[in-house]
């Protein structure tokens, strides 16, 4: 069984042909998807989706490009609803946004220290912006924990979040021919500190580059990951499922 840790299906893109896709996705064996909120809606949605649908479970936070118009009031009551297992996603991005960075750090601390009171792991979003991220959350280092979703930084920074104790999360963009420097990065980790995921609707692998992403597709990432680091894909289902399985305290079956 492969576990996508983060998709969007709570989003409109997938409002027509969710049985779809879900039925898709087992296809593949991706047997549990988790549905990443970014904003209030979203993340209702989410955990209705999670209630629904045995395979689904929710995460619930505020994503740094909705700061300006979402506050965390909301989260703690959400987070105490079953099958929530994450806050996030939530962090920092100085790509899209830069004139209100320090909105995007309180926000975000104010999800650390949600955190640090319910013990649920942080998925973090960071771009352009992992050095301050790691700042926010050095003082809590071996309290807190969770993944950096879709990491775009280098090797050095890889290396540091895991020391943090962090998970490093993987996608598309590592099926991309030309994409070395991850390349590099997934063949220098060790594979107990991967999660792997899609970001659906976006960064879908080759070869539906250009196409809507689905959970389905997170075993392109696995059989990139396999074949970088020299394993078979089995070996990188068993590790990265248990890996995802163990820090957002899935439990049950496995298979
Ligand atoms: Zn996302």
């Amino acid at each position: 069984m492969i576990i996508d840790t983060h998709s969007h299906l709570n989003m409109d893109e997938f409002k027509e042909d969710l049985f779809d896709v879900l039925k898709r996705a087992k296809e593949h064996d991706v047997n549990r998807i988790l549905v990443i909120g970014m904003d209030e809606p979203s993340n209702h949605r989410a955990i209705a989706l999670a209630h629904e649908n045995e395979m689904l479970y929710a995460t619930v936070g505020v994503h740094p490009g909705y700061v300006d118009h979402a506050t965390t009031h909301h989260l703690k009551d959400l987070l105490k609803k079953d099958k929530v297992v994450a806050i996030g996603e939530c962090g920092l991005d100085f790509y899209w946004e830069t004139n209100n960075k320090e909105l995007q750090i309180k926000v975000f601390q104010e999800q650390i220290q949600l955190a640090l009171e319910t013990g649920l792991p942080l998925v973090i979003h960071t771009r352009n912006s992992f050095e301050e991220a790691y700042q926010c959350l050095l003082p809590y280092q071996g309290k807190v924990t969770g993944v950096f979703h879709c990491f775009s930084s280098d090797l050095q920074d890889a290396k540091r979040a895991i020391q943090l104790g962090f998970m490093i999360g993987i996608d598309g963009p590592v099926t991309f021919k030309n994409n070395k420097l991850l390349h590099e990065l997934v063949r220098d980790i060790d594979l107990s500190n991967i999660l792997v995921e899609t970001d659906s609707p976006y960064l879908t692998p080759h070869p539906y580059r250009g196409k809507r992403n689905e959970p389905g597709y997170v075993r392109f990432v696995v059989e990139k990951i396999a074949e970088i680091k020299e394993m078979t894909v089995e070996e990188v289902i068993e590790i990265t499922t248990q890996n995802a399985i163990h820090l957002f305290k899935l439990g049950g079956n496995t298979r």
